[in-house]
Order: C-alpha cells, then sequence, then structure tokens
C-alpha cells in the first residue's frame, strides 16, 4: 500500500489523480490533500478520501471547512498555512507526493518531497523551471524518486533508455522531439492576436486545464516551460530539444535515436495516463482511460512552430540559455502577465512584452540557492507589475 500526499488536490491535475488512486484503493491510501481557497470541492474530496490532513492554505477557507467536515469526517486533522504544505509533503509514512500546485508556490512544498526523499510526481513545472539545479541536486541527494507527470515529460521518461542519467549521447540518444498542440490561436490571423479574450484564450482545443497552464499553451510560453524542463530532467540543452506542433495532441513527444529509431509514445490525451505510470512506474495499472483507436484518429500532423507567432517559446530557451536564475525571472514575469491578462488589465500580446522586458531588466543570479531564486522571482514580479502600470499608462 503506498500513501499518497495530492498537493493541489482541487484542481485538474489533482482531481484527476485522486480519480486513478479511487481506482485502486488496494494499492493507494490518501494521507494528505492541499488546496487554497475552494473549500466546497475540498470537503466533498476529504469526505470521499478520509485523508489524515487536510491542509487550506487560506486561513479563512481552512476555518470554513473545519465547520463542513465537523459532522461527517471529525478525524480529519485541518491545518492553514503555506508551512503546512512542506509538512505534508514530507511526512515519515507518506510514499508518494503528487506535486499539482499551480506555479511558483508549489516550490518549497515540492522541494520538501525531495528533501524528504519521496518518489515526486512532477505536474509542477514552474517549480523545476525556477529551481532547476537544485531541485536535480535535491532529488540526487536524498536518494528521491522523480517521475515527470507532464505529458511530454511523462512521454520522452517512457520512450528514453534506462542509462539516460549517464548523459543522453552515451545513451544514444540524438535529440528530443517535444509535441505541442500549437494552443487556440494556432491559425488566427496574426493582427487579431492583440484583440484575444481570457475566455478565448483558456479554450484549449484538446486539453481541459487549469486557467493559468491554458494561457500558457495559447502563447505557447507552456511549451517554453516544458523546454526547460525536458533540459533538467534529461540532463541535455535547449539545442537537443526540436518542438514540433501535432495539432491532435496524440503523439505526446518522441526519442530520436542515433541508429534512425525514433520512439514515441501515443494515447489519447487524458492526464490520468501519465498520472498512472508515474504512481505506478515501473508496472503499469488501468488509469480509466479508453485505449487508443488509430481508426478513428487517421490522420497525424506535424509542423514547425513560428517564433513570430509565438515569442514566449524564444524567450525561454533564451532565459534557460542565459542560465542562472533568469529562467525564474522568466516564470515570474509569466506568472504575473497571466494574470493580469486573466483580470483584463492587459492584453494577449503584452504578455510576451512583459517578459521580455523584466528578462532584459532584472539581473541574473547564480541559482544555487532558493534564497537566491525567491528573490529574484520576487524582484521579477515587482518589476512586471511596474513595467504593466507604464504600458497601461
Ligand atoms: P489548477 O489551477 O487547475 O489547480 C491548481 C491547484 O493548486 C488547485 O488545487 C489550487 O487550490 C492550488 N493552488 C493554487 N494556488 C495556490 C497557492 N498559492 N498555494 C497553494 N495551493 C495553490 O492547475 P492545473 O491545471 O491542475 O495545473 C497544476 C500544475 O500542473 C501546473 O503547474 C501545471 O503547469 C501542471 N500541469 C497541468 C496539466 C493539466 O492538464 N492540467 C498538464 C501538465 C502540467
Ligand atoms: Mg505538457
Amino acid at each position: 500500500m503506498k500513501n499518497i500526499t495530492v498537493l493541489g488536490s482541487t484542481g485538474s491535475i489533482g482531481v484527476n489523480t485522486l480519480d486513478v488512486i479511487e481506482r485502486h484503493p488496494d494499492k493507494y491510501k490518501v494521507t494528505a490533500l492541499t488546496a487554497n481557497t475552494n473549500v466546497q470541492l475540498f470537503a466533498e474530496q476529504c469526505i470521499r478520501h478520509k485523508p489524515e490532513y487536510a491542509v487550506m492554505v487560506d486561513e479563512n477557507a481552512a476555518a470554513e471547512l473545519e465547520q463542513q467536515l465537523h459532522n461527517d469526517a471529525p478525524d480529519i486533522s485541518i491545518r492553514s498555512g503555506a508551512e503546512a504544505l512542506c509538512d505534508v509533503a514530507s511526512l515519515d509514512h507518506v510514499d508518494q507526493v503528487m506535486a499539482a500546485i499551480v506555479g511558483a508556490a508549489g516550490l518549497l512544498p515540492t522541494l520538501a518531497a525531495a528533501k524528504t526523499g519521496k518518489r515526486v510526481l512532477l505536474a509542477n513545472k514552474e517549480a523545476l523551471v525556477m529551481s532547476g539545479k537544485v531541485f536535480m541536486d535535491t532529488v540526487l541527494e536524498n536518494n528521491a524518486e522523480l517521475l515527470p507527470i507532464d505529458s511530454e515529460h511523462n512521454a520522452i521518461f517512457q520512450c528514453m533508455p534506462s542509462n539516460f542519467a549517464d548523459g543522453l549521447e552515451n545513451a544514444g540518444v540524438q535529440q528530443i522531439l517535444l509535441t505541442a498542440s500549437g494552443g487556440p490561436f494556432r491559425t488566427a490571423p496574426l493582427a487579431s492576436l492583440a484583440s484575444k479574450t481570457p475566455e478565448q484564450a483558456v479554450n484549449h482545443p484538446n486539453w481541459d486545464m487549469g486557467r493559468k497552464i491554458s494561457v500558457d499553451s495559447a502563447t505557447m510560453m507552456n511549451k517554453g516551460l516544458e523546454v526547460i524542463e525536458a533540459c533538467w530532467l534529461f540532463h541535455t540543452t535547449p539545442a537537443s530539444i526540436q518542438v514540433v506542433i501535432h495539432p491532435q495532441s496524440v503523439i505526446h513527444s518522441l526519442v530520436k535515436y542515433n541508429d534512425g529509431s525514433v520512439l514515441a509514445q501515443l494515447g489519447n490525451p487524458d492526464m490520468r495516463t501519465p498520472i498512472a505510470y508515474g504512481m505506478s512506474w515501473p508496472e503499469r495499472i488501468d488509469a480509466g482511460v479508453e485505449s487508443l483507436d488509430l481508426f478513428d484518429v487517421a490522420r497525424l500532423e506535424f509542423e514547425q512552430p513560428d517564433e513570430q507567432r509565438f515569442p514566449c517559446l524564444r524567450l525561454a530557451r533564451e532565459a534557460m540559455q542565459a542560465g542562472g536564475t533568469s529562467s525564474a525571472i522568466l516564470n515570474a514575469a509569466n506568472e504575473i502577465a497571466v494574470s493580469e491578462f486573466l483580470e483584463g488589465r492587459i492584453r494577449f500580446t503584452d504578455i510576451a512584452t512583459v517578459i521580455e522586458r523584466a528578462l532584459a531588466d532584472v539581473t541574473a543570479n547564480n541559482a544555487d540557492s532558493i534564497d537566491v531564486i525567491l528573490q529574484d522571482d520576487q524582484r521579477a514580479r515587482d518589476y512586471s507589475l511596474q513595467a504593466i502600470g507604464e504600458l497601461a499608462a
């Protein structure tokens, strides 16, 4: 029996994770659940899964939860505050931690899971983008297991040789082909992008995801973050990663070998597949996902990405190349710009402008400690808000 903490259980990944867990009551048990503010859904999850701990970051939400669980689940220990996230990620008897908080807020609890040698199921790509080297070192030093949940990285992991950690070249790998759907604006007229609304941006053609990652898919910053994520996970550089637009989202990524072989992982676009794989690796379990019908799919298409349409892709590569805290600065500026766009305060095309300015004007440092990374994250957030003020003026 594996004990699991689900960080961010009320989100899109969190809900899918609980669905997989529920299919295997003989194999997995929920030890702790965490959420930010959605009391209603969180209370239902607590009653259904009876975790030992329930953390609501927001204090008022935690108080409300306490009232709601009073009769139905009085034994659950309820906590609030960001520190409690780290505590439930590092409990001795927890085996696996699903890191599914969105954005920089997930960094410290995800790191806490790595520090205590857990199997880390990494959905929260922003954590790795911010802290790449520190995070990978922490995993190694503490014998943690890092299983990528992001569908592309999970696919790459499935197609990699077992000795990939010795270096891709030694393992006979020539290139990683990272697929991207191209998002909702892949074929929209370039001149129309400036007036795209938040509702249009979050309306993804193939995946049902949280609002932040949906906007990232529309700008293709999501793919940019994923290039950086892949560099850390698979010990390589942006030069070895080719982004391939594949509008059907059936191939989840590919690995090209030096003997001419190209291995791919295919499946219906449903996050329960990578989640179940991460939880059960090296075995496989039922994920509740229908298997792929190739006759139904019929056709698979591929295109080069267009960096004029998607400047965020270029910015992410540049940040990774620049090194140090540049990726943390990129991520912070993106988080601020996306949230301001979702609030209707900037245009869709301003997102890339804000990030480009932050990368140019916020000085990066060596990214060898979490304190420095968090400082530069904060500096980039302050700068971006100021830059947005100037845009609007
Ligand atoms: P979501 O917005 O649906 O859910 C986010 C979760 O994080 C919620 O449970 C929320 O309560 C919690 N949360 C938000 N802010 C918080 C804070 N400040 N402190 C603590 N908890 C907080 O997001 P999602 O789509 O499930 O994505 C989660 C992560 O997984 C992201 O990093 C995303 O990039 C990654 N991811 C998602 C998908 C997908 O299909 N949704 C695919 C690949 C990767
Ligand atoms: Mg992905």
